[in-house]
């Protein structure tokens, strides 16, 4: 990391420690994230914008966290100012949003998606656990296997979503996608509910700088950064 982006970082992160110092933004935001209530704030990244390069480019960090997930953070406490659901966390205003209510649908799930997110990358190589291996094979085969499933279902997801990895109600595991900022924790909107442990954004804004059309290539480059122990804590803490 370069001195200037590190105290940037840092700064950035000193700026969120005051404002929240219940410690919302800390390395594992499961519980925190679920739990954080408005007005909501932005997360800094937790590694440089360039720290994912060559996978993810540096711009496409800048303008997706800063302007994207920046908006969806603006607009959510904007949509919030005159409804019943302020005074709830994010876990329930997720649980209880309908379609009625698309600006806390649409950046509520932007908001919750993209912290989650960030968390889901990291610049250091890490392979999943023995344990969490172990649950992978028997829920999809293989390692090589889930993958090829996640990315079939990141693939086909048509126009903008994501593709999850869950934990359901009875504590296995399941591929999903949703549509647009929609997410497993929208009970009231999505068929396939559970708690996200990995989440991949395929909206063309994720990608488009780099690899234009070419989603499979992204979805590849996702696998060299994606960040197994954070996955791993996730897992532990859903089931
Ligand atoms: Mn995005």
């Amino acid at each position: 990391m370069h001195k200037r982006e590190f105290l940037k970082v840092a700064g950035l992160a000193g700026i969120a420690a005051m404002a929240n110092p219940s410690g919302v933004f800390a390395a594992s935001p499961a519980g925190g994230l679920a739990a954080q209530k408005a007005p909501f704030t932005l997360p800094p990244l937790p590694y440089a914008f360039d720290a994912l390069e060559p996978n993810i480019d540096k711009m496409t960090m800048e303008i997706h966290h800063d302007k994207h997930h920046g908006a969806y953070v603006k607009n959510l406490n904007d949509a919030l100012a005159n409804s019943p659901l302020a005074g709830s966390s994010l876990e329930q205003i997720l649980a209880k949003v309908t379609a009625k209510e698309a600006a806390i649908r649409n950046n509520g799930g932007g908001h919750y998606n993209h912290s989650l997110f960030w968390t889901l990358l990291s610049p250091k190589p890490t392979t999943p656990s023995a344990k969490l291996t172990a649950a992978i094979n028997g829920a999809f085969g293989s390692l090589d296997a889930f993958k090829q499933q996640f990315g079939d279902k990141a693939k086909t997801v048509f126009g903008s979503g994501w593709a999850w990895l869950i934990v359901k109600k009875d504590g296995k595991l399941a591929i999903t996608s949703t549509p647009n900022q929609d997410n497993p924790l929208m009970a009231q909107l999505v068929q396939e509910t559970g708690t996200p442990i990995l989440g991949l954004d395929v909206w063309e804004h994720a990608y488009y700088l780099k690899h234009q059309n070419k989603r499979p290539d992204y979805i590849a480059a996702f696998w060299n950064v994606v960040n197994w122990d954070e996955v791993e804590k996730l897992w532990n803490k859903a089931k």
